[in-house]
């Protein structure tokens, strides 16, 4: 038999597909055409079935789907450690929001969202949710970086840089979409920013946008005690009711935080089949709370994980949201069992990809899917013994194991280098905000 041709060969001495669930191939290898998976077989059957332009061999290594950054802010990158050990409304009102009026612009986003990008990449994000304003500067530098994304449609009541008005933003936003129509890795979505900032006759128009477009809607909700309070308060109920009145719950709904919920809430949620992007690290950083996320992943919703801003995170690091997710599902639900490694990885790929609607592109290594592959080193002395590839991934190994990352089948990170951008681009750029933002 003649073998087959494919662009690349992938053999690794482990490989987590996600799907099937809980399952962890030892000396397998990934073939791949045309930048999507082919299949996923063992080594000897892979190099005796196909003939490969480029073989990789990754003999110690643990090789997953690339991770997917349910919710960030990219160029808030630029702000990383402006202010710490704050509140959320304190840190918005005191740091983050004298800082954007004065300094967002294009060019503060583009070179944030790079500075950003490079971060996930080398950490082995391969898919990037965001919201912020000036999105054609942040499609601009994940484009460059070839990292996939899907760009919030910013939509908020009060004016900026950026934008007016409501329908200012979201003019500005679908133009935007309207630019970068045929991308292979630029999507949009409608993002409201939250139901304290935006009103009723907005929600409406976007909930008619998403069906239209057919767009997720990404928006912060339920991330302090005091957004429920102030809600009950002017509109005489909690926002996820608020939204469930307008249309707003649906598939489509891809709700951030999510931290203060009662069983109403969840069972709203579960109801529309709505997704949450549970960001552990933000939430415990600004003291908003414990996100019941054991509860809703019972539910079968969409799970995913996000990083938020650099600004309050302060890092846009994946596998330190799934150690921390894990972690903190186990002790707020007083049960060792919750979250455990697969699950952890599994919200961080697969829910991820549900969430935003392309689990049939991204999210596992099934064949058909996009070759989106993210490779950990586990030869350290601090790493082995190593008895299960996946506990490794979540209790043991951080980012810094990250040494390759392909998206659609191509390089972006080889043996911890970026390809797409140096090093020391990337430090001018930090240097140059950092004198800027200090004054
Ligand atoms: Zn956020």
């Amino acid at each position: 038999m003649t073998p087959t041709q494919v662009d690349l060969l992938i053999e690794a001495r482990y490989i987590i597909p996600v799907e099937p669930r809980d399952v962890t191939l030892e000396h397998h290898a990934i073939a791949i055409r045309n930048g999507r998976i082919e299949a996923l077989l063992p080594i000897d059957e892979a190099r005796s079935r196909y003939s490969a332009a480029e073989t990789v061999r990754l003999p110690e290594h643990i090789l997953t789907p690339g991770l997917v950054n349910l919710h960030c802010h990219a160029a808030m990158s630029l702000m990383r450690g402006l202010a710490d050990d704050l509140p959320l409304m304190r840190w918005l009102q005191e740091a983050i929001w004298p800082t954007e009026a004065q300094h967002a612009s294009p060019a503060f986003v583009r070179d944030g969202s790079l500075l950003a990008g490079a971060e996930m990449l080398r950490g082995g994000i391969t898919t990037c949710n965001d919201m912020y304003f000036f999105p054609q500067a942040t499609a601009e530098a994940f484009d460059r970086l070839g990292l996939r994304a899907v760009l919030g449609i910013t939509v908020i009541e009060f004016p900026s840089q950026y934008a007016s008005d409501a329908d200012d933003y979201l003019a500005k936003g679908l133009a935007t979409r309207e630019a970068w129509r045929d991308d292979p890795l630029i999507r949009f979505a409608l993002a409201p920013h939250a139901p304290y900032t935006v009103s009723n006759r907005s929600f409406e128009h976007i909930g008619t946008l998403a069906e239209e477009l057919d767009l997720p809607i990404h928006i912060h909700i339920h991330e302090t005690a005091e957004e429920i309070e102030a809600s009950l308060r002017e509109h005489g109920k909690r926002p996820i009711q608020r939204l469930d009145d307008l249309g707003l719950l649906s598939p489509r709904l891809i709700g951030v935080h999510a931290v203060h919920l009662d069983n109403g809430d969840i069972e709203r949620l579960a109801r529309q089949g709505c997704a949450i992007a549970h960001c552990p690290t933000s939430n415990m950083k600004l003291a908003s709370g414990a996100a019941p996320i054991k509860a809703l992943l019972d539910t079968g919703l969409a799970v995913g994980l996000g990083s938020d801003g650099a600004a309050s995170n302060n890092r846009l690091d994946l596998w330190r949201e799934m150690h921390q997710a894990s972690l903190l599902a186990k002790l707020t639900s007083q049960d060792a069992s919750a979250v455990p490694a697969h699950e952890a990885l599994r919200m961080a790929t697969l829910h991820g990809a549900r969430a935003l609607g392309l689990d049939d592109t991204i999210g596992s290594l099934l064949p058909g899917k996009a070759a989106d592959l993210c490779a950990m080193r586990i030869d350290a002395p601090d790493t082995l013994p190593l008895y299960q590839a996946a506990s490794h991934l979540i209790y043991v190994l951080g980012r810094h194991a990250v040494s390759d990352v392909w998206i659609n089948g191509q390089a972006r990170l080889r043996n911890g280098e970026l390809l797409q951008i140096s090093n020391t681009e990337l430090l001018s750029i930090a240097r140059l905000w950092q004198n800027k933002l200090r004054q």
